[in-house]
């Protein structure tokens, strides 16, 4: 079982910020930038190009969603997404609010407060339709 399974069946705590039946998005605990999120679908997965087209498209729905609800909340030049699955071997795309190529490298990381992570958490909540 994977860690993300374990986050969607509420085994291990995580500041979500968006679900459906079928996808959950969270915030990613060690972010590139103020406002990383991962978005997941809830059947566990290895590879992304191994969903059906139908579970793909889906995904790319419910990410669309989560991105706009990124652009509202956080300041940033653009929401950039990414895929690698190399550390958990879960589907997830990566929904990173960013200002320079850096913030897409996966090397510099932010520090949030317990505190900082739900107030963020909430606030990208409350604008997510
Ligand atoms: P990838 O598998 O795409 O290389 O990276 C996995 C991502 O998941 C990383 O950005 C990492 O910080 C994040 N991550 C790993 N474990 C957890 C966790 O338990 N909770 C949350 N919210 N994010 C996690």
């Amino acid at each position: 079982m994977s860690i993300f399974t374990k986050i969607i069946n509420g085994e291990i705590p995580s500041y979500k910020v968006a679900e459906n039946n079928d996808f959950i998005a969270f915030l990613d605990i060690n972010p590139n930038a103020k406002g990383h999120t991962l978005v997941v679908p809830k059947k566990e997965e290895n590879k992304i190009f191994d969903l059906s087209k139908d579970e793909y498209s889906a995904l790319m729905d419910f990410s669309y969603r989560v991105a706009k609800a990124l652009e509202k909340t956080i300041a940033c030049k653009r929401i950039g997404m990414s895929v690698i699955g190399l550390e958990v071997p879960h589907v997830h795309v990566h929904l990173i609010p960013i200002n320079s190529m850096a913030d897409m490298q996966f090397q510099q990381k932010v520090k949030l407060s317990n505190d900082e992570f739900v107030e963020l958490a909430k606030l990208i909540a409350d604008n997510f339709v």
